[in-house]
Parts: C-alpha cells; structure tokens; sequence
C-alpha cells in the first residue's frame, strides 16, 4: 500500500499495472479510480474474481479506491438477490468498497438528459424499424449498413418522439433511440447503435419509475465519467466497443474522461464461467442451486471450504495479460491445498467405516490422548481425542490378503495407530455374504503416543475415531462438474456433465470435536483431504464437503514438466 498517489515500486507487474504507474509519474492523472462493474443478473464466479482483485488490487497499491457499481440496466434479468449476493461475495473475497457503492440506475434521470443532449446536437435520432430490420439494415463484417429511413428525421420530431417514448406512448419495441455515427464504419459497434429502448419491466431499484432503458453501451462508459472512474479495467470482449464509448464522451459534457484498459478473461478447465450457463445448470437442476459447492461461483466455492485468501494467491499467480488462455483447474486446486496445509487445523474422520474391536483393552474404559493441530504450526497446540476398546478405521486400510505392496493393516500385521498405540489384527469377522464386518485386534500398552520403547518399526499409520465417541455424520464428495476440460469444446455444454461429480457417504464418523466445527471453517482429516461443514448440518446431524483432496496433480504436472 503506499501514500495516495505515489506510485510502487511494482508499477510494472502487468501491462495495467505499467499503465497506472505511467499516468501517475507523467501527471496524466492524481489519483487512481477503478471500479468492479457487474450486472446483476447471476452470481458471480472465479472469473469475477479476477477482475475484482485487479480493480481493487490495483486501487489498493497505488493508494486510490475502487466502486462497486452495479451496471443495473436491464431490468428483465436482473434481480435484488443477485444484487445481495454480489455484495455479500465481493466482500467474502477480501475487498471493501467503503462508501463507493454505485447504481446505474442512480444515473437514469442524467443519462436521459445526455440523450437529448445528443438529439439536441443531431447525433441521435428516433427510429421506428423493428429489432429484425435494424440488424438487417447494420450490415455484416463485410458489408457496409445502410441507413434507417429515419435517420434523417428533424431535431424536433426526435426530441418529441424520445420525450413520448419516456412519457409511455408507444408499446415496447415500437421504437429506440440511435445514435448517429456512421451506418458504414468498419466497426459494427459504431453502425447508429441503439442507445435507448422501450421496456415495459419492473426495475429491482426503480421500480415502474422508467419504460425506457439506456443501454448497457449507453451506460457504462458515462456512469464511469460520472464516478471520475480514472482506469476503466474490462475484458478483451469490450475493446471493439472502445471507440463507441470514447465517441460518446467525446460528445457528451462529462465531468471526467475514463480510459479503458482491456485484459483477457479467464477460462478454467473443466467448469464453465459465463453467467449464462452457470443459470442453465441451476434452472435445470443441475446442480443444486448457485451456491452448490461444485460451481464455480463464489458462493459455491465459499460453500465446498475454500479459502477466500486462496482464490486471491490464484488471481495473483493467473496474472493479467491481453491473451486468452484457459487456466488448469489445478493451480487453482494447488492454491488452495498450500494455503489449507498451513492453516487447516487436523482431525481424525473415517469416511467409510470397519469396526476394530480390541480384545486387550479393558471394557467400559477410555483415555484421553494428545492430537497435534497442525504440524505445519507449532503454535497450534493440540486437542485431546478419545480412544477405547471399539473403533472405526478405514475400510480401505484393511486388506485380508494383500498385494505385495499394500502395508497396512492384514492379518497378523501390526501398524500404528496415529497419536494412540501399535496394533495388531488377530482376525477378520465376516458375515454370511463373506464380508469383512470387524476386526478382532490387540494393541501394545507398551507404545502408548505411538512408539515403542524397544524400537520396532510399522509401516503404516492409520487414523481412526473411537466408536463410542465418534459423531455420525454425511460427507459430500465432490469431483469436477464436467467431465472434459473445455465443456461444450464439440456441442452441448450440458452433455459434458460428470454423471459422478457427486457421492455421498451417510455413514461418517468424526472425532468428537467436529460437531463444533463452524461453517465456513476448513479442516484437514488427516489422510484424506481437506473438508468443511456445510450449512445443511443440523445439531447431532453435521454434513461435511471435502474442500480438496490431498494429492497435489498441480505440482506432479510440474515436476513432470520439469523432468521432461
Ligand atoms: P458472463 O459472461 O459470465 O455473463 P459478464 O461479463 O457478462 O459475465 P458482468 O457482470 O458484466 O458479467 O462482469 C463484471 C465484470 O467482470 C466485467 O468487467 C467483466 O469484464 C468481468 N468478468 C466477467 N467474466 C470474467 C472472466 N471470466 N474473467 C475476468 N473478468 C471477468
Ligand atoms: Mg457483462
């Protein structure tokens, strides 16, 4: 952070990054005004949160400040939940807004005098060809428009006509407001786009106060002119639109005149970041809903347990260039494994439980025994966890007769159970299916903390919970909600679905502490991977989602890479 106005020394860690620190040093501007643009028509996702820490990271290290400002002008799509959920996000991943909560709704009534203001000078007109029409008549890529029949219509009429439209004369649609650019340019953007239309809706924040709406391209680059918006930061999809928002400053009495910077966005493999599919796959049922925790949106990945400082590091390493690329879902995955390594507090959890039943240990007796925090901070501490004669260990970690090189527990084999004892498996109890239903075990008195006094090795460390003392709880799993790394890459996104991004395991049991868990707190069960609770947890009744596992594909594809 440094004083308002003085450049840092990391001017130039990105192209917008330079840019700022050139307009600080050249004079060109004082301070630094950014702002985070969304509409809210949807929640928002990872994508979003690139340029929300662009904009406000940015406004931060170069002592400026950055609005949040809702780009509200359609009111068909959008809706106060979204407009909540947005706040709520922005301010989960980190970034404050102070006062500098903006509406472009808050401009309708100036932006409506700015379009007289253009009818005034001639630069825009009132035209009665139909939405079909108007597109025919733009023209393509290759060939040039051609004028409305209306283009030339006298100042008066356009004035007249603008001022019945707002009064509610005409039905929706019957006719919009161009400006008048040129119907032959080699930018289709600046083919007389529609500036204002008709649109008999219900706005979240003005209510039925309008029946014309400015549109989006109308709005935006003025509602930056009125914050005194300094660095207007969008994605590269806007650059064509430039010149039309430069050209209506540059005809218009703003009070400031921002400059647009585009960057790339971001694409992720194996999910999908446009608002408009991410709505398909809630109103499909899909998934369970825009914070279910497969989705890619924040309040998604809020909601599987990851850490808000984590998708801050990954916007970090993504960087900020002007080519498109698609991110590995790994690193995003590596981001959040290296910061819930260092900070996740450890437990014991067995996702698929086998009974262990220990014939030396007394009846009716347990003890306490000491559990390290985390080994990764000593300042942790620890916590105590029960053990007794009954226990649960994982199902997977016993094997009647194992390969050569599984090492955990198999008949007559000894391992150690982690924090508490060597133990030893007598025998497997099956049922009648042959099933291994229990395990019949002793353990040695002599190792208790999980060494022996005379030296002998295991080769394994199981976890394991006490079965008297364990909660009984339901674990989501999640894996990647598309199957293939670039849905919809050949036909329907929605055919691209994993049918196995999620199982559910009722049949939990966790160490006693964890009902105590809050949500929103990420914990590592030890061996497993990292897990948190989910809201639909109930008092008695916890659910958890596994946040990540613990394999790391991110750095093997690294060192893979690194090896050749
Ligand atoms: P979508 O394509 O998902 O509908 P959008 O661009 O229409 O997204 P907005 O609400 O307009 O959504 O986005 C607000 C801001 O976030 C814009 O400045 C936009 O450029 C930026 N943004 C949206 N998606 C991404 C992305 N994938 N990567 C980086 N920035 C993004
Ligand atoms: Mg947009």
């Amino acid at each position: 952070m440094s004083e308002a106005g003085t450049p840092t020394d990391d001017g130039g860690r990105d192209f917008v990054r330079a840019v700022i620190h050139e307009d600080l040093v050249a004079g060109r501007t004082t301070s630094v005004v950014t702002r985070f643009p969304p509409e809210p028509n949807g929640y928002l996702h990872i994508g979003h949160a690139k340029s929300i820490c662009l904009n406000f990271g940015v406004a931060g290290e170069f002592g400026g400040r950055c609005n949040l400002r809702f780009d509200d002008t359609n009111p068909i799509k959008e809706e106060m939940e979204f407009i909540d959920s947005i706040q709520e996000d922005v301010r989960w991943l980190g970034y404050d807004w102070g006062e500098h909560l903006y509406f472009a709704s808050d401009y309708f009534e100036q932006l409506y005098d700015w379009a007289e203001h253009l009818i005034g000078d001639g630069k825009a007109y009132v035209d009665d060809l139909t939405a079909d029409e108007i597109r025919e008549y733009r023209g393509t890529l290759t060939v040039p428009g051609r004028d409305s029949p209306h283009r030339a219509r006298p100042v008066d009429e356009n004035l007249d006509l603008f001022r019945r439209m707002r009064a509610g004369d005409f039905a929706d649609g019957a006719r919009v407001l161009r400006a008048k650019i040129d119907m032959a340019s080699g930018n289709i953007n600046l083919r007389d786009p529609v500036i204002y239309r008709i649109l008999r809706a219900e706005h979240p924040r003005t209510g039925d106060a309008w029946c014309i709406y400015p549109t989006y391209d109308f709005a935006h680059g003025q509602s930056d002119a009125i914050e005194g918006v300094t660095h207007s930061i969008c994605t590269l999809e806007f650059e064509d639109h430039r010149p039309l928002y430069d050209w209506l400053i540059d005809n218009l009495p703003v009070p400031s005149r921002p400059r647009q910077y585009e960057f790339a966005r971001l694409n992720l493999t194996h999910t999908v970041v446009s608002k408009r599919r991410l709505m398909d796959l809630v109103r499909d049922g899909h998934v369970k809903g825009w914070d279910d925790p497969r989705m890619p949106t924040l309040s998604g990945l809020r909601r599987r347990g990851i850490p808000a400082a984590a998708i801050r590091d990954f916007a970090g390493r993504i960087g900020v260039t002007k080519s498109d690329s698609t991110v590995e879902m790994a690193l995003l995955d590596h981001c959040v494994r290296e910061l819930l390594n260092k900070t996740a507090e450890r437990r014991m959890a067995v996702l698929h439980p086998l009974k262990v039943v220990i014939e030396n240990y007394p009846e009716g007796e347990s003890e306490e025994l000491e559990a390290v925090n985390n080994p990764e901070d000593p300042d942790a501490g620890t916590h105590p966890v029960p053990f007794s004669r009954e226990l649960y260990i994982e199902r997977g970690d016993f094997m009647e007769d194992p390969p050569k090189k599984f090492f955990r527990l198999a008949p007559g084999r000894e391992v150690r159970l982690r924090y508490a004892y060597f133990l030893t498996c007598r025998e497997a109890v099956k049922d009648d299916a042959g099933e291994v239903v229990e395990l019949r075990c002793t353990y040695d008195p002599e190792t208790r903390g999980g060494n022996a006094p005379d030296g002998r090795k295991v080769k394994a460390t199981l976890h394991w919970v006490s079965a008297a003392h364990a909660v009984k709880a339901e674990v989501r799993l999640y894996d990647h909600l598309f199957a293939t790394e670039e849905p919809g890459a050949d036909g329907d996104f929605l055919d691209d679905i994993n049918p196995d991004s999620l199982e559910v395991l009722r049949d939990c049991r966790l160490e006693p502490g964890l009902t105590e868990a809050a949500v929103g707190e990420t914990v590592q069960f030890e061996r497993l991977g990292y897990f948190c609770p989910d809201p639909d947890s109930i008092p008695g009744a916890p659910v958890f989602n596994r946040t990540i596992g613990l394999r790391d594909m991110w750095a093997k594809m690294q060192a893979k890479k690194r090896t050749g």
